[in-house]
Parts: structure tokens; sequence; C-alpha cells
């Protein structure tokens, strides 16, 4: 009897396509029972003497016809081919997600480079509840974000000590993510087939964010 040990498809999914790109001539495995080439590959083992052939899909199902495996093997097979299907697609769309966050996150921080944000601590009233609040205020050029600082007796009046890094982080990410949504509508580039924006968009800001990171980066980008 015959026991299906692995399953492996050795071409790269195109996202745009939504199709397998097709092996070059000899990038393929040579299968063990017929020796041709094959994309497609299963491990079959032998249960009685353990021995392992690499197999072409054409031949498993060669294989199958001929009653080689048990019952729960052929749908082993199935579902190893589905899995491998589902598992290239998602690692090709997650390549291409961070391929487009990678250049954005070049524009948005070049954005930060060339202008230092301003900041600024705002106290009003909030519009749904009227309880005073503070908040911080960062802008760079025409994005804003506005991070909320709680007024208690932990947080001093002086402004300056609302304004911690961690809260200067948030505003930073915020404004990241305003910045990349931007350069994703109108910085023409292409967004490949099945790529979600948000997912961009939040790759963006986490990197900003990290070149931020130690803060002491940070009083090189705020002003004063
Ligand atoms: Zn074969």
């Amino acid at each position: 009897m015959l026991r299906i040990t692995g399953f492996r498809d050795l071409r790269d999914w195109d996202p745009d396509l939504r199709a397998y790109v097709p092996l070059e001539p000899g990038a393929g495995n040579l299968c063990g029972r017929c020796g041709r080439e094959h994309a497609r590959v299963y491990e079959v083992t032998d249960t009685e003497s353990g021995q392992a052939r690499a197999v072409g899909s054409t031949c498993v199902k060669r294989l199958i016809a001929a009653g080689e495996f048990g019952a729960d093997d052929v749908a082993l097979a199935q579902r190893s081919a589905r899995k491998a299907w589902r598992d290239a697609k998602a690692a090709a769309l997650e390549q291409a997600t961070q391929t487009l966050a990678r250049e954005i996150t070049v524009d948005v921080l070049g954005l930060f480079v060339r202008h230092s944000v301003q900041n600024q601590v705002i106290d009003r009233k909030n519009k749904y509840t009227g309880n005073a609040e503070r908040v911080l205020k960062l802008s760079l050029g025409a994005f804003s974000a506005e991070v909320w600082v709680n007024v208690s007796q932990r947080e001093p009046e002086a402004p300056s000590s609302a304004f911690t890094t961690e809260r200067a982080l948030c505003g930073i990410q915020t404004l990241a993510r305003h910045m990349a949504a931007s350069a994703l509508q109108h910085g023409g580039r292409p967004v490949p087939k099945g790529v979600r924006a948000y997912d961009v968009v939040e790759a963006v800001s986490w990197a900003v964010r990290q070149a931020f990171e130690p803060p002491r980066a940070l009083s090189e980008v705020l002003a004063a």
C-alpha cells in the first residue's frame, strides 16, 4: 500500500494574473515513476518497504485509479493540493503588499525629512460630552493627526510634559497612515490585484514608527 507523505508545488503564484507562473524547462522535479518533469510533486511512501519517491501529479492520479492508495490518502492528496494553492497565493499577496509598502514608506519618510512636524497642544471642550479635553495636534503640510491627552492630576498643566514620546510616536504613526493612504490614492503606484490598501497603509505606518525609534530621533523631526 502507498501513502502520500508530502506535497509541494514548485511554481510561484502571480497575484496580477491570478495564476501560477509556469516553470522554466528543467526547473521542475523529475517524477520517480515515469521520469517526466513535474511542478506539482507528491512524496509517495510505500508503507511496507518505507521507501519514498517524489512522484508527479499525473502519476499520482494513475496510482489512485489503480487502487494503490487507501481512500484517506486520495482525500489527503486533494487537500494537500488545495492547501499548496492557498499558501502560494497568500505568500505572493503578502510579498506584493510588503513591496508596495516599502516603496511608499520611502516616499513618506522623504516627506518627514523635508518638512518638520508642527505640534501644538490644544485645550478644548469635547463636542459630544462637553468635558474638558486636551489633544496634541501634529501637522505636516496638508496632513494632521490628533492624539488625545488625559487631563488629570497625573497630567500636569505644562503642555510640554503632556507631550510624551509614546504620544508623539502614536501621532506620527497616524500622520504616516494619512500620508500612506494619500500616496496610495494619488501616488500613481499601481496596487496589485488582491492587495488590500488597508494592509499597505498599516505596514507603512509601522515602518515609519520604527524609523522614529529610538525616541531621540523624534527631536530631529519635530519643530520646537
Ligand atoms: Zn510520473
